[in-house]
């Protein structure tokens, strides 16, 4: 094993992804001091990237008996995705749905910095600390606003009051067994204005921030000084993917803007719209056809406007027909504009259309170094002496996509030749993963089945062995609003008629399993209880209207 010791780094000639101002600084920082974890010399260190659903999950589930497991995220917690709509819209508070990576009980090892580089032959990753120095620590991709297209430059002033990261200590991390589970970031598909204007809503900072916004929206509307057209677009609030972010993000702002903000707001009667935009012709495509025609009627009845085929081309700050204003400004609305019916006035755009992966996995994973020896075949038998001249690439999905994994998890390679191999000691689970055989969807529900299946193979030692990691569909859930929802039960027929429904269950039953679905998968028992309490307590006194 390599010693933790300190190095001397040249930054800028490893990663291609650090921003430039960093390069520069780092040009001239050629020594950083690295104090970190030591493992324990009888056990392995592996070293997981990301402290998401698979991260989170797979350092809990290690065996602390022969494994000593390192996580390195930004972030120090781990969110619970599924409730994130429900903390943006005051239904449960922020706290409510983290949990800390940092745990005494857990024996788990943690730096809070991001991943920038593999050395395959040293098997170290190189590594950026990114603690601010105002102790807020909420992930760059929040901060930096990271989009398939990189992190926003500085000339484009981002739309809230966003922090980038300071320049963060270089160091490098020595690990036995690598596990890449850096997650997804949004995409944007190259829209203009969207990355520099739209809201993403991928963590609690950018929950919080549309939290923020909508009750911004609602205090610019009632000043004095507001007309009643510039009131309008404040409070048409667009969606833009109506997938089950999209929808659950709809339908929570609608219980919210409807049950609590007009108690508020009784003289806006009227004005508040929710907007769901979506290309495909249809919301929620990967349920059944009944279900989700029912959530598109259920949703228009409670007031949500959705305009499925519509495709948006732009996105700029400023009302309809002004001239082009390319600088962010709070005080007044945007301008969205769709192919089908031209420019709108809006307060607000959540842009939720799905994953593009990070530079992590598009830039900084391409081609690579490794010694024979850490490398076998995909059918098991070595390869070629002379693999090591061969010029290898991380072999990825179609168009910079997810990091292609065998079976059982460990990451492949490419030659120039077509030839296939397998990393025996890298592993990729979760968004930024697609296993070849039988790729399982981008959700927390197929993460936490991976992470927890490889856990337990690694810790029989019987990971070759097994035939291989096969996705379980649990079946699947949405809030559509007002207390209803969506349960698709899966539909294979394996033999056990009771797991087989053709049409789902939907509405108020739906939504009771819902909530107890979520209050029992929340990780922690504080949390259970905390969601539990409060969306009792909502009954009581309605949802939190703070704005913070
Ligand atoms: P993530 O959970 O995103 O974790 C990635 C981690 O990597 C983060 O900790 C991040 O900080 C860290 N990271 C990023 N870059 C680096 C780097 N360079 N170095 C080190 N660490 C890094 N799925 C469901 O099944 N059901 C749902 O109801 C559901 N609801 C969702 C609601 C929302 C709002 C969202 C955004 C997603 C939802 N999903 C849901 C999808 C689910 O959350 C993802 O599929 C799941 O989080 C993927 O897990 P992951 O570990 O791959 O990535």
């Amino acid at each position: 094993r390599s010693p933790l010791a300190a190095r001397s780094l040249r930054y800028a000639t490893i990663s291609p992804i650090a921003p430039r101002s960093t390069r520069r600084c780092l040009a001239t920082q050629t020594e950083a001091t690295a104090t970190l974890p030591r493992s324990d010399d009888k056990k392995e260190r592996v070293v997981i990237l990301g402290s998401g659903w698979g991260g989170y999950t797979l350092s809990r589930r290690l065996s602390p008996k022969n494994y000593s497991p390192l996580i390195i995220s930004p972030r120090s917690y781990f969110v619970f995705t599924p409730l994130l709509t429900d903390a943006a819209s005051g239904s449960l508070d922020f706290s409510n749905i983290v949990e800390p990576v940092r745990d005494p009980r857990a024996k788990v090892d943690f730096i809070q910095a991001a991943a920038r580089a593999v050395d395959l032959k040293k098997k170290t990753i190189l590594c950026e600390a990114t603690v601010v120095k105002s102790g807020v620590t909420e992930s760059p991709r929040t901060e930096e606003r990271e989009t398939e297209e990189g992190p926003e430059t500085t000339n484009k002033k981002p739309m809230h009051d966003q922090r980038l990261w300071e320049q963060g200590e270089i160091f490098e991390v020595p690990y036995d067994k690598l596990v890449i589970a850096v997650g997804a970031v949004s995409r944007t598909f190259g829209t203009p204005g969207v990355r520099e204007n739209a809201m993403f809503f991928k963590d609690i900072g950018d929950a919080k921030r549309v939290k923020r916004r909508v009750r911004e929206c609602f205090e610019l509307a009632v000043l004095p000084t507001t007309t009643k057209d510039m009131q309008k677009h404040l409070l048409n609030f667009a969606i833009v993917g109506a997938g089950p972010t999209g929808i659950e993000l709809a339908a929570s702002l609608r219980d919210f803007i409807y049950d609590d903000m007009m108690a508020l707001y009784p003289m806006l009667d009227a004005v508040p719209r929710i907007t769901l935009y979506d290309v495909a012709p249809k919301v929620l495509s990967m349920f059944d056809e009944s279900l989700s025609r029912y959530a598109m009627e259920t949703m228009k009845s409670e007031g949500i406007d959705i305009k499925t085929s519509h495709h948006v081309k732009s996105l700029r700050w400023g009302p309809p027909g002004a001239s082009t204003i390319h600088e962010m400004d709070p005080k007044r609305c945007l301008t969205l504009e769709t192919e089908e019916e031209g420019q709108v006035g809006i307060g607000m755009c959540v842009w939720v259309t799905g994953n593009a992966m990070p530079k992590f996995i598009t830039q900084s994973l391409g081609t690579v170094d490794f010694p024979a020896d850490s490398v076998k075949s995909i059918d098991g038998s070595p390869v070629s002496a002379n693999a090591e001249q061969e010029s290898w690439q991380f072999k990825k999905g179609p168009r910079k996509g997810p990091l292609l994994v065998d079976g059982h998890l460990h990451v492949q390679l490419q030659n120039q030749a077509g030839q296939t191999a397998v990393l025996k000691d890298v592993f990729a689970l979760g968004d930024n993963a697609m296993p070849e055989t039988g790729a399982p969807p981008a959700t927390a529900q197929a993460t936490f089945q991976e992470a927890k299946w490889l856990a337990s193979h690694l810790n029989k030692s019987d990971l070759d062995q097994t035939p291989g990691f096969s996705f379980r569909n649990m079946g699947t859930m949405a809030y559509i609003g007002n207390e209803r929802a969506l349960m698709q039960i899966p539909h294979e027929d394996d033999g056990n008629s009771r797991r087989y429904l053709p049409d789902g269950i939907k509405g108020r039953t739906a939504s009771l399993v819902w909530k107890a679905a979520y209050i029992t998968m929340s990780i922690s028992w504080r949390n259970k209880f905390r969601v539990a309490f409060r969306w009792t307590l909502n009954k009581l006194f309605g949802r939190d209207v703070s704005r913070f």
